[in-house]
């Protein structure tokens, strides 16, 4: 052993008898530990290991097996959880990246890409399925003591909880005896997270023997049986159905089956979560924008080279079909393809679509699925059963193996953050990380790209492919703005005019309407034309408030700090963040003024005013109250479809991947909520959210037409969306984005603390701010703050901001940024600040929401 270093370097005894393991806790490092002999075929890097910590047991994922350490005294493995590794060197290497990117624990990282999220809260259990176990224990070795003890343990109950295994044999490695049992065929294992267990489906599969049976042999219903298995399918039919279609019992099929006739086999059955299949498409051929694109990315693909694509097209232009192509030609080439796509649930029709494309072969990963179909489909990516994987943003860590293209479909979306749990990463950019550590493309679609990707585009990081036209060349639509100031002065004059002319006294109030005239004869037309329109209002809630219309004063959450929302189903105000109800005031408690009212609008509200001024119309309302339920929203969306409605109401989900070709008019409620809030992207939202739900206006051969209702008519997001100019909103945006060192010019990293007493918090981020001074992080980073968050209360936590705005041109990749946040870290974990656990602090690189 070497002696006299400095540390002392422990040769393990033998070279092979370390781990080192990522371990899901808020530190910086891996931990070394011992393998005992016994585990040691399967402590392979990538497979979870259970390791003491403390006091505690963990699970974490071996991620090196080092051949020495400066660890003095190492504690042992305990367990081993995975036949195979779970993770293979590809994703290890990408997960590491993400940790170091965003500041997360490896083994936290790890933990979002475990097959069903938390491995701790499973349960296993293990099933006795060896026939004779006198004879398994008689064949056994005296040396295989743990092996013995559990199957002893097993010969008196057949089912035991791996948990209550252990604790009858005391098997101390109870994972790795199992999985050699099982490995033996003596013994199942299975999860149960709640009810009922979990394990692969199988289900009885019935085909005819190689050897033909002579007919006379048969009784007229055993030749029933066979002739139906012949005329039904080749490869197996379900012991269920050939019986039903028969018409015989089981008796019959057993004794075709004892005489050699038939073969009956247990068949994994794939419990897939989108079932309705639809009639194959017809063949499409590309048009020339499409096939360009795709000779694009066909070179790439051949070439086997990193390269990252923006395909830009409007809604219509034939993006999906694209991606279909590359896909083919990625599994043309032996490789696999990832789909992301923004929320399974608010795309059902591009999921079916490539769901009937490419069926089995693609998996559907999903935040609803059951734990079994989770289970399933986390195993059929690993396994390699399936070529493609569709699914949200934690898609992007499916166990997939030689990939080849990595789709981003609506790259600009938001949803692809993850803003609310460790790891906060961005789906989009790690699949353009992970398609560099496989030399895979990647295309990232969108009608309005995402300001960041635009300028990659621009600056020649990323190669731009246009789809200018739509495939059905309807052309785009009309866009008209409506000051909703001028409707006020409009609606004031009437009443006045009403009351000098005696047919009406003047009202206490002007009715506040939701719907301007002009948009009302618009969808009167519409109804008239038996056209579709779709009413678009911003997220629930949001502009449901309370406002005094003398001093404005505005109803807050006692709690929370943020403006309470009116329910009229309940009358009542609610806080959205942490439930608080009170009684929604008759007056104003500042002023004492009566014209309290809201100041914008809910859907019930807009639902309800469409009743009184088109009193014909149909209206489907949908938002987070009605399409609560699963399938709800994806039924909504078909009963609309087939215009059994005039008017499709809702908040951003009506805006996205939908195609009704009878739809000629959006209306939308109010552009300002989006546009005003406090975010610098504010504008890029608003742009981007008009851009796509005008889209939905005018598709075939029907000409559309958009109107926007408004009290900003000057915005210069309206501006362009009125006159299609992409280019031009990104110009003038990027001017904005440059003067004012914000991202694509600039790298943030917004630090956040929070806990429930004010002071703390002030007096933890002031130090930490104190720290990054300290450090100079100014020569690298503009620091803003600390400061009040816009919302700076959340359930009962006061929350203070930090802002890091890391300047590109100083600091391209944003090492000198990560080190010094590293080095500052590490001086407040080392202060005695860290010691109060009242407070947290979060780390949040390239956040997109800043509220
Ligand atoms: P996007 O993804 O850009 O919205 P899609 O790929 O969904 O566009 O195409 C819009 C519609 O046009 C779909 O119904 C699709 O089947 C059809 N389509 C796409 N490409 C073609 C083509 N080359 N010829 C005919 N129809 C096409
Ligand atoms: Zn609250």
């Amino acid at each position: 052993m070497a002696q006299g270093l400095n540390p002392p370097v422990i040769q393990s005894p033998m070279s092979s008898l370390l781990a080192d393991i990522a371990l899901p806790l808020p530190l910086d490092r891996e931990f070394t530990y011992l393998v005992p002999p016994e585990l040691e075929p399967y402590a392979a890097v990538g497979s979870h290991a259970v390791v003491p910590f403390g006091t505690k047991t963990l699970t974490g994922v071996i991620v090196r097996r080092p051949t020495s350490t400066t660890v003095r005294s190492l504690k042992p493995v305990r367990d081993i959880l995975d036949a195979t590794p779970a993770y293979a060197d590809e994703l290890l290497r990408l997960t590491h990246w993400m940790a170091e990117y965003y500041f997360a624990p490896w083994g936290e990282v790890l933990k979002a890409a475990a097959p069903h999220g938390l491995l701790q809260d499973s349960k296993r259990i293990v099933r006795l399925v060896a026939p004779d176990v006198d004879n398994v224990l008689a064949s056994l070795k005296s040396s295989a003591r743990s092996q013995k003890a559990v199957l002893q343990a097993l010969a008196r109950r057949p089912e035991f909880s791996i948990a209550r295994l252990q604790k009858t044999t005391r098997v101390r490695s109870i994972h790795a005896v199992v999985h050699e049992l099982a490995k033996r065929g003596w013994v199942e294992i299975m999860e149960r997270f709640a009810r009922p267990a979990l394990k692969p489906k199988f289900e009885k599969v019935v085909l005819l023997a190689d050897s033909s049976p002579d007919a006379a042999s048969l009784t007229p219903k055993q030749q029933k049986l066979i002739t139906t298995l012949r005329a039904l399918h080749d490869d197996g039919v379900s012991a269920e159905r050939i019986l039903k279609e028969a018409g015989v019992s089981l008796s019959i099929l057993n004794a075709l089956s004892r005489k050699g006739f038939v073969r009956i086999e247990r068949r994994e059955v794939i419990r897939a979560p989108v079932s309705e299949f639809e009639e194959p498409l017809p063949p499409i051929t590309l048009n020339a924008h499409q096939a360009n694109a795709l000779a694009s990315i066909e070179h790439a693909l051949r070439a086997g080279r990193y390269k990252t694509f923006l395909l830009h097209g409007v809604t219509g232009s034939g993006k999906t079909q694209v991606y279909i192509e590359a896909i083919k030609k990625t599994l043309d080439a032996g490789k696999r393809a990832v789909v992301l796509v923004p929320e399974i649930s608010l795309t059902p029709q591009t999921v079916r679509r490539f769901k009937t494309h490419f069926g089995e072969q693609i998996a559907v990963m999903h935040s609803r699925l059951s734990a079994g179909e989770r289970y399933d489909t986390w195993r059929l990516a690993h396994e390699g059963r399936v070529g493609i994987v569709i699914g949200p943003r934690s898609a992007i860590l499916a166990p997939l193996r030689n990939i080849g293209l990595i789709v981003v479909d609506e790259e600009h979306e938001s949803s692809y953050k993850q803003f609310d749990a460790t790891p906060r990463y961005h789906a989009r950019d790690v699949a353009i990380v992970r398609a560099m550590h496989n030399h895979a493309a990647v295309i990232l679609g969108s009608a309005t790209p995402s300001v960041e990707s635009y300028y990659n585009a621009l600056v020649g990081k990323y190669e731009l492919l246009e789809l200018p036209e739509r495939v059905d060349n309807a052309r785009m639509p009309r866009t008209e703005i409506i000051n909703m100031a001028d409707e006020r002065r409009r609606v004031f004059e009437e009443l006045k005019k009403a009351s000098r002319e005696g047919m009406k006294p003047f009202p206490k109030r002007i009715p506040l309407s939701t719907i301007s005239e002009p948009l009302r004869r618009e969808i009167a037309k519409r109804i008239a034309k038996n056209e579709g329109t779709i009413l678009l209002l911003n997220r629930r809630g949001f502009s449901h408030v309370m406002e005094c219309l003398d001093c404005g004063r505005v109803e807050k959450c006692d709690n929370c700090e943020v403006t309470l929302t009116l329910h009229t189903t309940k009358r009542h105000l609610r806080c959205h963040y942490c439930g608080f109800v009170k009684a929604p005031p008759t007056a104003c408690p500042s002023c004492g003024g009566i014209d309290v009212r809201l100041h914008a609008f809910g859907t019930q509200q807009v639902e309800e005013e469409l009743k009184t001024l088109l009193p014909n119309a149909t209206v489907l309302r949908m938002d987070l109250d009605t399409t609560g339920r699963k399938g709800a929203h994806d039924r909504m969306l078909q009963q609309f479809g087939r215009g059994e409605v005039d008017i499709l109401l809702g908040t951003q989900m009506v805006a996205k991947g939908l195609d009704f070709p009878h739809v000629t008019l959006v209306g939308v409620i109010s552009a300002d909520t989006q546009m005003l809030l406090p975010d610098f992207r504010a504008s890029e939202r608003t742009f981007q959210l008009l851009t796509q739900v005008a889209g939905r206006a005018g598709r075939a051969k029907l000409t559309g037409e958009v109107v926007i209702q408004t009290h900003q008519p000057q915005h210069y997001s309206l501006k362009h969306v009125v006159s299609h100019d992409f280019p031009g909103f990104y110009r003038e945006e990027l001017e904005y984005r440059k003067e004012l060192d914000y991202p694509p010019f600039s790298r943030i990293v917004l630090v956040e603390f929070r806990g429930e007493r004010e002071n703390e918090v002030q007096h933890h981020i002031k130090k930490f701010s104190e720290y990054l001074v300290q450090l100079h992080a100014e020569k690298h980073s503009l620091l803003l703050g600390p400061a009040d968050a816009a919302i700076p209360k959340i359930r009962n936590r006061y929350r203070k901001h930090l802002i890091l705005k890391n300047l590109k041109s100083y600091d391209p990749a944003g090492q000198r940024l990560r080190s010094t946040l590293l080095d500052a870290q590490k001086l407040y974990a080392a202060s005695p600040l860290a010691r109060n656990k009242r407070v947290q602090m979060i780390i949040d690189v390239d956040p997109v929401g800043m509220m």
